[in-house]
């Protein structure tokens, strides 16, 4: 018998079924490659890469420039294998013995379940209310009495959409006890706005996470961000393994970064076709729609997994959460481009009307 670490062989994974969809959006992908000017500048840059070299002056290149967009030092920034590694390090770093408890909303985004596991630390959920906001003294109130390490909030919530306002955000962060840290993961603030930044200056335990994966369109290659205090970054960058991020990648992220007032216009159409979606779905008889701040909405069904299984028979993927907790009967649908929300739209709109 191997002797894996304790509690891997119960540790659940991330369910996701994954095949070669006519439509994809089932993962809150942009559903648009490169924009042609960057795909050009990067081409030029790929080609001057040092690949013979560990990429010392990358990492820092990104740093410096991420951190001047937030007037913030390099220092205060920390990148990650997508916001993924950067969460999955925050609950190490924060965890460690069931004795240190990570409480967080639920539902929310469902790692955070499997990274507490994965850094044996005790995960605490709240439960976000029937319309899914979320109790802020509950959930205040939860971190002091738990005596929490670590408290993360998705701000917009994924995968129910839901935007949390910055002044609750505050809130939480100046009433929670001073041993924990805050962590905010803004995956989707891109199509929101409401970012927690401001906040971090007068907040030492503030964290907050950000992704390349989203609006920026750039999920394979695999770039996140976590801006912090510097005493915050130091001791996060302890469980780093050196050079931990890849030169293509890095070099990726810095020329999408550099441009990426050309990716407004496709943020603001994927915000409108999620409006319009969004309509149009709360017009169907029998189905809930779930205000979203993000590029993909929640709707409850009550014959979702037949639905699911409509869908998938026309090629078409989308997130069905089976009975996840406050889920129940829930599919999550991210934006595509707009002729393939129309098909979408369509094959629901033919089930849920009773023409399948
Ligand atoms: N946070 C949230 C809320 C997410 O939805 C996701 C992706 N599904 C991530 C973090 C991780 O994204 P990535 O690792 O691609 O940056």
């Amino acid at each position: 018998m191997l002797k894996y670490r304790t509690g891997l062989k119960d540790m659940p994974s991330y369910d996701v079924v994954e095949r070669d969809w006519q439509i994809k959006v089932n993962a809150n992908e942009c559903n648009m490659n490169l924009p042609p000017m960057v795909e050009d500048r990067l081409m030029g840059r790929l080609s001057r890469v040092a690949f013979n070299r560990y990429p010392n002056e990358e990492y820092d290149a990104l740093r410096e420039q991420i951190a001047d967009n937030h007037k913030l030092q390099k220092e205060n920034v920390l990148l990650g294998s997508g916001s993924s590694e950067i969460i999955e390090k925050l609950f190490y770093c924060f965890g460690g013995t069931k004795a240190k408890k990570i409480v967080y909303p639920e539902p929310s985004f469902s790692m955070y379940r499997i990274y507490a596991k994965a850094a044996q630390a005790t995960g605490i959920p709240v439960a976000l209310e029937e319309d899914f906001s979320l109790d802020i003294e509950k959930f205040v109130n939860t971190v002091n009495e738990e005596k929490a390490a670590l408290a993360v909030i998705c701000n917009p919530n994924n995968p129910t959409g839901t935007g949390y306002s910055v002044s609750d955000i505050e809130y939480i962060a100046d009433n929670i006890h001073g041993n924990c840290a805050l962590l905010i993961d803004e995956a989707y603030i891109e199509f929101y706005g409401r970012t927690a930044v401001g906040l971090l200056s007068s907040h030492p335990n503030l964290i907050v996470a950000r992704t390349f994966s989203k609006a920026y369109g750039l999920a394979s290659a695999r770039v996140g961000y976590m801006l912090a205090s510097t005493a915050i970054v130091t001791m996060i960058e302890k469980a780093y393994m050196p050079y931990h991020m890849n030169v293509l990648s890095l070099a990726t992220a810095d020329i999408v970064y550099q441009m990426r007032h050309e990716y407004v216009p496709r943020i603001q159409m994927m915000i409108a076709e999620r409006k319009r979606m969004s309509a149009e779905l709360g017009k169907l008889p029998g189905v809930t729609v779930y205000p979203s701040e993000t590029n993909f909405v929640l709707i409850r069904y009550a014959k979702a997994a037949k639905l699911n299984e409509y869908l998938e028979s026309k090629g078409i993927g989308v997130r069905c959460f089976g009975d996840a907790p406050g889920l129940k009967n829930c599919l999550r649908i991210s934006m595509g481009l707009r002729e393939e929300n129309d098909q979408w739209l369509d094959a629901i709109r033919q089930f849920v009307e009773g023409r399948a």
